[in-house]
């Protein structure tokens, strides 16, 4: 990912097979609106402080099985009740240009809550 970053102006993110969240590079890094990209992000080696690589909780899940709700949800340390439920829909976060080129996107039902 931190690759990528270099190369594009955009990134999407997906999870079990589904777009989760698309952006600019910068407005991911800055705020990402989906916890699998934070996640991804905070698992990002640092030749700095020598951290222990972390890794994400839980197993990915078989792209053969149907998981209810948000497909994030058994792993996601923000899952709340409805994450098993209801699926998120992409929500816009920022508009973009024209074809909606540059817009930030997100399927998230907290994704208000992500922090900088
Ligand atoms: S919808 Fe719920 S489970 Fe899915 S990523 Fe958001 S907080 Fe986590």
């Amino acid at each position: 990912m931190a690759q990528m970053a270099h190369f594009v102006n955009e990134l999407c993110v997906m999870y079990a097979g589904r777009l989760v969240e698309r952006g600019p590079v910068r407005a991911q890094f800055a705020r990402p609106r989906h916890p699998y990209t934070r996640i991804l992000i905070d698992a990002l080696p640092s030749f700095q402080e020598r951290a222990r690589f972390r890794g994400i909780p839980g197993v990915a899940p078989s792209l053969l099985s149907h998981i209810p709700g948000c497909p994030f949800h058994p792993r996601c340390p923000m899952a709340e009740a409805c994450c098993a439920e209801e699926t998120p829909a992409l929500r816009t976060f920022s508009v973009g240009g024209a074809g909606g080129i540059g817009a930030h996107v997100a399927a998230c039902h907290r994704a208000e809550e992500m922090t900088p």
